[in-house]
């Protein structure tokens, strides 16, 4: 997309300001943090219920960008970029995204529906991609800000286009409709997610079928319910297996793990294998299919690729490598816009200066491969990658593009010499397209450990942040509590990703934590709750900002610092309103007055307190007194002292019950990772993580035989049992146990057996269809940590402090 300012103007109906009307914009882009963006970027601020883009307005200014689509712009910024001002900037960003659309005529594949949209997306674009330039939504960009961002990615080289459309309440598909403008149409199916947003099944099913108002053909599993609902225009192409009035009829012969459809069609009768054997992925096959056959592909062309689907990966994971890497895993896709999409996160991610990339030949980019690599070029420059280790006969061929560039025909090439490069102290992002086995590459530098992993959802703990960040007020300012490795979840990444939302502060409990933090290359300032008078050396050392509680406390950080000649070091004052912890006490107060008014070592960069009740309103009069304590005890020594201080006191709960007591600061914690002590709240919150591990071993054992230690399980039945490697060693309780807990396997909850192993447990799964290997929830969605902390008579911040260090965290993005 290559447009000049001034033509965008009727479209976007906007107002301009600047000094260059004709200058060139060629991207679009609406995260401030991607190194993507450059002078020739459109950048569009987006407001969202919890984030506003115009907050970062400046910063993506200092990246070089000057052109802005905005709501109002900063008065920093008058005269000295052009802005496109509109009364709402995700408004502006559709209509850019539907007159562009409408310059292209080829035919486009619109997917909407329950489940399944990515997967059937993925599917087509790998089923058809030897007979088309396709351009298809990367990930899963499918919601008002995704959608239109897709489109924007649609070059003159493309020849089909396949996007996927998600909502989550009514009115929001007839924008989605005038972006895509789909010609063909898929509804993959009407399941129960997402029914907050809607009054009815009817209402969804309506606001569903509204993407296909103008498709010349809709593809769908034959169901009388949502015939009722289709307007007479639209004209389908329906399969079925049980109804043979549908277009199509198929029977699935379901094995161990391949399925045979046998598919009748017009009078056609013939049989595709597919390498699955679940109900998802047969439906989300035969949607495939039938595209297949509307576009009059030949039987044996058919059978030949469908037989190759394969399992989709649409996350990125972040993984520990070996030698002290990072590897960001994206290994079963290569198209240009992932790559960009990969990139950006990279950025986000890096925890080491140097990166590499390992990328495999790029397909579909609708470009020739010359334009195609002389952009990728331009990115891997642009996001200073330090190395690129190109893979594949076309790529390989462009090696003089990319900096230190080692290139290899094959994986299999590469592989053969991989002891021989070196990897270490660096970020890797591997990406490639599927065929070239990338995940065989992450399999050599990934560290090994068992199997047991706690997967954080970095893109829940953004959306958790944003939502305590929407009720503070402008001027609050934000500590965010990392402290206890922030609260089992890992503590670098966290750290990395909240310093990307320019939160203002971090807390930690010890010294060490925080120099952990400064080392691992976190600039923002860290408070430490709890230094030991042994650590203060390193504190100073690291530029650790101490919370001072007693006098002695003060003396000795204050002795300490004089003799080392050093001035204003910034301390915390601590004071106790009642929660009878650390602090100083009302009667203290002179004291520390005294003692401060004789050093210019130390400066009282802010006061705080702790409250103890902010979760329970049984308490509000005696949180109140704390509050009004808190008042008077501050005030005293600002007066005293002549300082400005930073004051806060509140805590999650504390934001949520106490918001009038903002001060100038709060400090979040639980909530950030997803839970709150309001039922309310946790129903707006996402959670972040999941404990996951495998099934090590299946038997079945007879009534009458015992499993575990103490024989404290006994089966009256036959009982299947499965064994988990994971125990209390890990951090699950032992309470957990003996017909307490129970673990989630293919979404049925399997009963712990026995008493929890130190290593170990067993569950019950007589009446679940698993093997050796399938996966295990053991938290997350169900059982969750509030759900556990209740049954064991604690709460959740122990269950999740308690998950040991052993356990492998794995942070991705959705
Ligand atoms: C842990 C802690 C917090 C955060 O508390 P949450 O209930 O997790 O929000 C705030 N302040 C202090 C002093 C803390 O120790």
């Amino acid at each position: 997309m290559t447009r000049s300012i001034r033509t965008l103007i009727p479209i976007l109906k906007a107002q301009f300001q600047g000094p260059h009307d004709i200058a060139i914009v060629d991207a679009v882009s609406i995260d401030s943090r991607s190194l993507q963006n450059g002078p020739h970027t459109l950048f569009f601020a987006l407001r969202g219920p919890n984030h506003d883009g115009h907050n970062f307005l400046e910063t993506v200014y200092a990246q070089g960008v000057t052109n802005f689509v905005v709501h109002s712009i900063p008065e920093s910024l008058v005269g000295k970029a052009n802005f496109l001002i509109v009364p709402d900037t995700l408004v502006a960003l559709q209509q850019l995204a539907t007159a562009y659309r409408s310059e292209f005529s080829f035919p486009i594949i619109g997917v909407t529906g329950s489940n399944g949209k990515t997967i059937v997306k993925e599917w087509l674009n790998f089923l058809l991609s030897p007979d088309y330039h396709i351009i298809r939504s990367p990930k899963s960009y499918n919601s008002q800000v995704g959608v239109p961002l897709s489109v924007l990615g649609i070059n003159e080289k493309h020849n089909l286009g396949i996007f996927e459309a998600g909502i989550s309440t009514v009115g929001e598909m007839v924008h989605l409709q005038k972006i895509i403008q789909p010609t063909l149409g898929i509804l993959t199916n009407i399941g129960s997610a997402h029914d907050e947003g809607f009054q009815s099944a009817g209402e969804k099913i309506k606001e569903k079928l509204t993407l296909f108002s103008a498709v010349e053909l809709l593809i769908l599993n034959k169901n009388r319910t949502i015939e009722a609902f289709l307007p007479p225009s639209i004209r389908t192409f329906t399969w079925s297996s049980d109804d043979k009035k549908a277009d199509v009829f198929v029977m699935a012969n379901e094995h161990a793990d391949f399925t045979e459809l046998r598919i009748t069609y017009q009078k056609q009768c013939f049989k595709v294998v597919i390498p699955f054997s679940d109900f998802a992925s047969i439906e989300n096959a035969m949607h495939c299919l039938m595209v297949l056959l509307y576009l009059r592909y030949d039987e044996a062309v058919i059978q030949e690729r469908m037989a190759q689907l394969y399992p989709v990966e649409m996350r990125l994971k972040v993984k520990n490598g070996q030698h002290q890497t990072r590897i960001i895993d994206d290994s079963y896709s290569s198209d240009f816009q992932s790559l960009k999409i990969a990139l950006d996160f990279l950025e986000s991610q890096q925890q080491y200066k140097k990166k590499t990339l390992i990328l495999s030949d790029i397909f579909q980019s609708g470009l020739d491969n010359d334009a195609l690599y002389a952009q990728v070029s331009l990115l891997v420059v642009s996001n200073h990658i330090n190395r690129v280790i190109a893979i594949g006969p076309t790529i390989s061929a462009y090696k003089r593009k990319f900096p230190n560039c080692l290139a290899f025909p094959s994986t299999q090439a590469f592989l053969e010499v991989i002891d021989s490069v070196v990897f270490e102290q660096e970020t890797i992002l591997i990406k490639g397209a599927r065929h070239f086995h990338f995940e065989d590459i992450v399999t050599v530098l990934e560290e090994k450990t068992h199997e047991t992993v706690l997967e954080i959802n970095l893109n829940a703990i953004s959306h958790n942040l944003n939502f305590y960040k929407a009720k503070l007020q402008s001027n609050t300012k934000l500590m965010v509590m990392v402290k206890a490795f922030s609260y089992g979840n890992g503590g670098y990444e966290i750290a990395k990703l909240l310093a990307h939302h320019k939160v203002d502060y971090l807390g930690v409990a010890f010294a060490d934590e925080g120099v952990a933090l400064k080392q691992a290359g976190i600039q923002l300032p860290i408070m430490v709750l709890n230094p030991e008078s042994t650590s203060y050396p390193s504190l100073m050392q690291h530029a650790l900002e101490p919370e001072i509680y007693s006098l002695k406390g003060l003396n000795a950080f204050v002795k300490l610092a004089e003799q080392k000649k050093l001035k204003r070091f910034p301390i915390h004052i601590k004071l106790d309103t009642g929660m009878h912890r650390l602090g100083f006490m009302e009667q203290d107060i002179p004291a520390l007055i005294a003692r401060l008014q004789q050093t210019q070592a130390v400066e009282v960069k802010s006061i705080l307190s702790h409250l103890a009740a902010s979760d329970d309103m049984k308490f509000v009069d005696f949180t109140l007194a704390q509050l009004t304590l808190f008042d008077a005890l501050s005030t005293q020594m600002m007066e005293a002292l002549e300082i400005q201080p930073i004051r806060h006191i509140l805590n999650t709960s504390g934001i949520s019950n106490f918001g009038q007591a903002q001060y100038d600061m709060v400090r979040l914690g639980i909530g950030l990772y997803g839970i709150s002590n309001d039922e309310d709240e946790q129903k707006l919150l996402e959670q972040v993580a999941t404990l996951k591990s495998v099934i090590s071993q299946i038997r079945v054992i007879e009534p009458g035989e015992s499993v575990g230690y103490s024989r404290r399980f006994m089966a009256e039945r036959p009982t299947c049992v499965a064994t988990v490697p994971i125990g209390y060693a890990d951090g699950i309780s032992r309470h957990w146990g003996n017909g307490k807990g129970y673990v989630t396997v293919k979404n049925k909850k399997a009963p712990i057996l026995g008493s929890i192993c130190m290593d170990m447990l067993m569950v019950d799964v007589t009446d679940i269809d698993c093997k050796e290997g399938h996966e295990v929830i053991v938290f997350g969605k169900d059982p969750s940590v509030m759900h556990m902390a209740k049954v064991l008579d604690t709460i959740p911040y122990e269950i999740m402090t308690s998950i040991s260090q052993r356990v492998k965290r794995i942070f991705y993005r959705e």
